[in-house]
């Protein structure tokens, strides 16, 4: 888990699909994407820049916590989208972060999300181990 995969939005680019099908080196189908990671391909967050009124369109902000509208709609929505689908908060992620640094954060999501089997990284999106196949049956 690294800093600089952790999104402005408090995605953790390390646990998702796309992010890991590339890094662990599986070959790109049809419908799936490859992603180096939002920070690294410099959109700055394809979910929040696009509609981003704020300080992170205008690159005032590492962050979305560091906005006087953290936490603005579009945060709002896409944060109830992976509440909901994937029992992943933007928007707790960001406020841990906020209130005790980096380090604890990275720490916290590489126990959550360690696989069982190889100690690799689990996908947030389908609990899916991109280096052994094992899959999480369980989320939490
Ligand atoms: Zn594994």
């Amino acid at each position: 888990m690294k800093p600089e995969l952790i999104a402005p939005c408090g995605m953790n680019c390390a646990i998702c699909s796309a992010y890991l099908a590339m890094s662990r080196g599986h070959e790109k189908k049809k419908g799936m994407s490859h992603c180096t990671g939002c920070r690294a391909r410099n959109k700055n967050c394809s979910f929040i820049k696009k509609r981003c009124t704020g300080g992170l369109r205008q690159n005032k902000i590492r962050f979305c916590y560091e906005c006087s509208d953290f936490p603005c709609e579009n945060l709002r929505k896409i944060d109830a989208r992976y509440r909901k689908n994937y029992d992943y908060s933007f928007i707790v992620a960001l406020e841990f972060i906020r209130d005790n640094g980096m380090e604890p954060h990275l720490v916290h999501e590489e126990m959550r999300y360690k696989c069982p089997s190889c100690g690799d990284v689990l996908c947030v999106h389908n609990g899916k181990c991109y280096k052994c196949q094992s899959i999480k049956t369980w989320r939490g």
